[in-house]
């Protein structure tokens, strides 16, 4: 009972083994899914931002050669200003294009009036005086970056997001373009941190995740910048919470699925050893009875009592299917049990009536644990009104692994008066020393061992040791499944006195039994 405990137990644990792992590896996939997603994202952010930095740069290089060209004339002549608003016309990015002198712009595409710019943020890589985060007098609220040629005083105006506008305005992630000598940021979306410059060393691109956030660095092959983009965690753990909405409802089906299986293998389990309860409280068995006969005269000596199991569909189960399971799940006592009161229902008239009739029942090696089992077959006897040398008892050869209780059970039965066979001799654990270690009275020799007879087969030898085997050690012999009048006749003149088989008979019901029985006599 405990080992079919500890076997269901085990097939709990894999079902929730079964249910957790697909879910636990749903959860990992949705992270490992939402991480790679992000830096994925980050990188395509990054090359959009580098790329447009590059067009920018381009167009303001251009201007700058331009406007440096009219140098030496009156920077905010009108040929200029007009020049001025022709090259903003030409540029899909210029806001404004002008001349500042002293921190104050002078003129620019928008005519001559004047406005102060403040010094510059910084001094860029390029040459370039830069004023970050400009307001325009014109553009109230614009955002824009200032480059001023030192030499000449002529400067260019962009809107940051002509770099920057890349995601959406409330999105978490910060961005921007960073000189790399000055680690100054030039424009940005969100605060930058040096620190994650630290990192890029001189690659040219590179991705990271620092603990909080994934951040990617693209450096230009061309201008003293780099480009940065971080996205912090909290956009990863979304983004995993929401792939985690599809993934683990497909995690958990695949968990049910194969918890499924697992309930299923339980069920199989535990079927087949519930099945045969229920068919023990339900009668669902009967006995049916094959003959052994005399092999010199042809008569019926006694029978062998086999048991039969239709179920509730109706279907006979095998007793080779039947039989292991209930002594795996130690209900073969019960089964034998139910054996005896079956035996003694049919077959007390018929006993009662032929004293010189017997008929077999298999035992198994659990019935000869139970030291109680020649009461229980004594009183099964006194029941009937027959002696007990009326009931024979078989047992394989597995019984007599156990010399313990069943060498003490096997000697109160033969004390007794049963006749004890031991069963499909030679098919298992065969050693003589079983047959000397135990007082026996009969032998069965297996029908494998007779199917051999007048054959060719290797092993058609060994019947004939068997039978001198028993011979010398004074048991009688009983041949199974004798089908031939071929074999019959060899194990007659071999001197095996009885047999059984469908050359004589096949196992049949009580009454059939006793009217064949009838008819042979007259
Ligand atoms: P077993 O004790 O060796 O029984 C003989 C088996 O050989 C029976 O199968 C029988 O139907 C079959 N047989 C008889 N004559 C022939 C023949 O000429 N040719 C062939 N090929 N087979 C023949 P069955 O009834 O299916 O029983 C199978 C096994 O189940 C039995 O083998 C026995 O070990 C076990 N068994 C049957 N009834 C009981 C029982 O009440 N208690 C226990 N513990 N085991 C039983
Ligand atoms: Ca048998
Ligand atoms: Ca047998």
């Amino acid at each position: 009972m405990r080992r079919i405990k500890t076997r269901i137990a085990i097939l709990y644990g894999v079902g929730l083994l079964a249910v957790l792992l697909p879910i636990g590896a749903a959860v990992l996939l949705a992270e490992y899914r939402s991480f790679e997603q992000q830096k994925d994202r980050a990188n395509r952010l990054a090359s959009e931002i580098l790329h447009r930095t590059h067009r920018v740069t381009e167009q303001m290089a251009a201007v700058f050669q331009e406007l440096n060209a009219t140098q030496g004339a009156n920077p905010c002549s009108d040929a200029n200003l007009d020049l001025m608003r022709k090259l903003v016309v030409k540029s899909n990015l210029l806001i404004d294009v002008g001349y500042v002198e002293n921190n104050q712009m002078r003129c620019s595409s928008f005519g001559r009036n004047e406005y102060r710019v403040g010094p510059p943020s910084y001094r860029g890589d390029g040459g370039y005086d830069v004023r970050a985060q400009l307001e325009h007098p014109l553009l109230p609220g614009s955002r824009l970056v200032m480059s001023t040629d030192p030499k000449t005083g002529f400067s260019t105006l962009i809107h940051q997001g002509a770099v920057l506008e890349v995601a959406p305005a409330d999105s978490r992630l910060t961005y921007g373009l960073v000189g790399v000598r000055s680690k100054s940021a030039i424009v940005s979306h969100g605060a930058f941190d040096p620190l994650w410059l630290a990192n890029i060393g001189g690659t040219y691109e590179t991705t990271f995740f620092d603990g909080n956030r994934i951040i990617s660095w693209k450096r230009s092959d061309r201008y003293d910048l780099a480009v940065y983009v971080a996205i912090p965690r909290s956009e990863i753990d979304h983004d995993s919470g929401r792939a985690m909405l599809v993934l683990v409802p497909v995690g958990i089906g695949a968990g049910l699925v194969l918890a499924l299986v697992v309930a299923q293998l339980v069920r199989l389990q535990r079927t087949l050893s519930t099945a045969l309860r229920d068919a023990l409280k339900n009668d669902e068995f009967f006995l049916a009875y094959q003959p052994i006969v005399d092999l010199a005269s042809g008569r019926w000596v006694g029978a062998e009592a086999l048991l039969r199991w239709r179920n509730v569909n109706g279907v006979m189960v095998s007793p080779d299917v039947f039989i292991p399971e209930a002594e795996r799940s130690h209900l073969i006592e019960r089964v034998t049990e139910r054996v005896v009161q079956l035996l003694v229902q049919d077959a007390a008239d018929l006993l009662r009536e032929r004293p010189d009739f017997h008929i077999a029942i298999n035992l198994s090696a659990q019935d000869f644990g139970n030291a109680d089992l020649p009461e229980r077959l004594r009183g099964a006897c006194a029941h009937m009104r027959v002696h007990p040398r009326s009931l024979h008892i078989e047992a394989t050869e597995r019984v007599f692994l156990d010399v313990g209780q069943t060498r003490k059970t096997v000697a109160a039965l033969r004390a007794q008066g049963h006749v004890v066979s031991i069963d499909d001799f030679g098919t298992g654990y065969s050693s003589l020393s079983y047959l000397t270690e135990f007082e026996l009275d009969c032998l069965k020799i297996d029908k494998c061992f007779v199917s051999t007879i007048g054959t060719q087969a290797v092993t058609r030898n060994v019947i004939g040791h068997i039978i001198e085997m028993a011979k010398s050690l004074q048991l009688r012999m009983i041949a199974e499944g004798v089908e031939t009048q071929e074999q019959a006749t060899y194990l007659r003149e071999h001197g095996v006195e009885f047999a059984q088989g469908w050359l004589y008979a096949k196992a049949m019901d009580i009454r059939q039994l006793v009217q064949e029985l009838n008819t042979a006599e007259t």
